[in-house]
């Protein structure tokens, strides 16, 4: 990695307050294009002293600013404006997803249409925020209002920059809350150029400021700052762990989206080429750094062997290549830190099960974080590479017996993110998703994730929900109003 900053690449500064500044430590990093291991800019490095600059400019934008007498109806145009921003500029977006992430042009042109759709669900949204009157017995009227829950710090991780800003970005705006945005250090530069558009589209100064760093120096000291009202984090169980430890301190409402191992089952009357096709593509696609990814594909043992057989010979088809390659269907990790927790994983497998394709560093790169996508099977549950998040292309076949020990196998875990099952049996279907404790359960498909329905994790995959109209209560705070009817004292005393 390159230490000296290269004088023909950008640097980003911080935007605060509707103004790009410097980081008050001069600090930059930079970041990569994991593909070939290249810087392709530098970004300033906040600390606590940018941070703090950042959620004092969102606390006056929310407690005095022009933010809360901006009505609902504006704030759902501002959103609507940001969306028509992405979709003018989505081939730019697109080809910093694919450079800066690694990921297959095509599917970041995805992210970048669910990114539009996003701010447009939310800017529609913004004016459905209402509150209720409550049938008390006294005569009174008993309201409860909808209130913005106030500044939000929310940090994000980098298998999906954009579109984890726009899940929290959008909710949060709709809401009537203010932000300060902290991206993955990895994969800043999209969330940047965003920034690039708040003013056109009338995003009042304070209202979102974007800080870049690292997790202890800048994800920290937001967590632990007292005038951040609330924290929506998404990445590793780990640190969603700690920082519901150090918000305790200031009592913030936290809302986590986390890992998950999440079980892909395979009855034995599923639809043949549909099941193979799933199982692949809940695993592989965007390199299987995905927090949903079908990571245990739980295989029905009358199928077992020729599923495996069949999922082989189909993941031999799977292309690996440059991201901007139209044909790559597989691009880098993201990270050398991410190859080699990847890699270590692959070593681990090797001893604890069978490999059926991949398990190394493919040979046509001599650059680049590629790792093979690769299939372990005969895996027992209780196995490493059956509990642990890889967060890689790196799937554990099990086999299981019947129903009920499906069931068990899914729910054998400590994540309780996502789950999906395939069988043309209707009662079947309906029971497993009953019976599997996670937030998400698809039935014959894996992975389609709609802005309209809700998204999160059972046990140790999360706390709340985002999405839908889920989404947007993990922003709002509830205000009880009690008004007097009766003119008479209360006659007390
Ligand atoms: P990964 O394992 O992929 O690095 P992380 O959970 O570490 O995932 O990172 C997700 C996001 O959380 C990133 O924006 C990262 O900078 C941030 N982060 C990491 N550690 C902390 C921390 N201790 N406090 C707050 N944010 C953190
Ligand atoms: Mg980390």
């Amino acid at each position: 990695m390159a230490s000296t900053v290269k004088s023909d690449v950008h640097t980003y500064g911080t935007y605060i307050n509707g103004e790009w500044s410097r980081s008050a430590s001069g600090k930059t990093f930079p970041v990569l294009d994991p593909s070939i291991e290249e810087v392709i800019a530098y970004v300033d490095e906040s600390d606590s002293v940018d941070v703090d600059r950042a959620v004092q400019a969102a606390r006056t934008a929310f407690d005095s600013g022009a933010w809360p007498q901006t009505t609902a109806q504006e704030r759902g145009r501002i959103l609507f404006r940001l969306a028509d921003k992405v979709r003018q500029n989505a081939a730019m977006l697109a080809e910093i997803e694919a450079r800066n992430g690694g990921k297959p042009i095509v599917e970041a042109e995805g992210d970048i249409r669910a990114v539009a759709t996003v701010f447009e669900y939310y800017g529609g949204l913004a004016t459905k925020i209402s509150g209720q009157v409550n049938p008390v017995p006294a005569n009174a009227l008993s309201l409860a209002l909808r209130e913005p829950v106030g500044v939000a710090g929310q940090i994000i991780p980098w298998n999906y920059p954009l579109l984890m800003a726009a899940w929290k970005l959008g909710p949060a705006l709709a809401a009537g809350c203010t932000c300060v945005l902290k991206p993955a250090e990895q994969t800043p530069l999209s969330a940047l150029e965003l920034a690039n558009w708040f003013k056109d589209v009338g995003l009042p100064d304070g209202v979102v400021n974007i800080v870049n760093g690292f997790g202890k120096t800048c994800g920290e000291a937001l967590v632990a700052h007292p005038l951040v009202d609330k924290i929506a984090f998404t990445g590793s169980t780990a640190v969603g762990k700690s920082i519901v430890k150090s918000a305790a301190d200031t009592l913030k409402r936290v809302t986590l989206e986390l890992g998950g191992k999440s079980p892909n089952i395979f009855f034995a009357e599923a639809d043949w080429e549909a099941a193979v096709d799933g199982a692949l593509f809940g695993i592989f696609i965007n390199q299987g750094e995905v927090c949903s990814a079908g990571s245990r594909i739980l295989v029905e043992k009358k199928i077992y062997s020729k599923f495996v057989e069949a999922m082989t010979e189909k993941a031999k088809r799977i292309t690996l290549g440059a991201p901007l390659d139209r044909k790559t269907k597989m691009g880098p990790l993201i990270s050398q830190e991410q190859y080699d927790r990847v890699t270590s994983f692959l070593e681990i497998g090797k001893k604890e099960a069978k490999v059926a394709i991949g398990g190394n560093r493919p040979m046509q790169f001599n650059k680049g974080y590629y790792v093979e996508p690769t299939i372990f099977y005969d895996v027992e549950n209780s196995a490493r590479i059956a509990r642990e998040e890889i967060f890689g292309p790196v799937a554990s076949v099990i086999s299981f017996e019947d129903e009920a020990d499906a069931i068990r196998i899914a729910n054998d875990t400590p994540y309780g993110l996502a789950a999906a099952v395939w069988t043309r049996d209707i009662y079947k279907a309906l029971r497993v998703v009953k019976a599997v404790r996670a937030g998400i359960i698809w039935v014959n498909h894996m992975q389609p994730t709609c802005v309209e329905a809700p998204w999160g994790g059972y046990k140790q995959s999360g706390i709340g929900r985002e999405l839908g109209p889920w989404g947007v209560e993990e922003y709002l705070e509830t205000k009880q109003v009690y008004v007097n009817l009766d003119e008479q004292p209360i006659g007390w005393y």
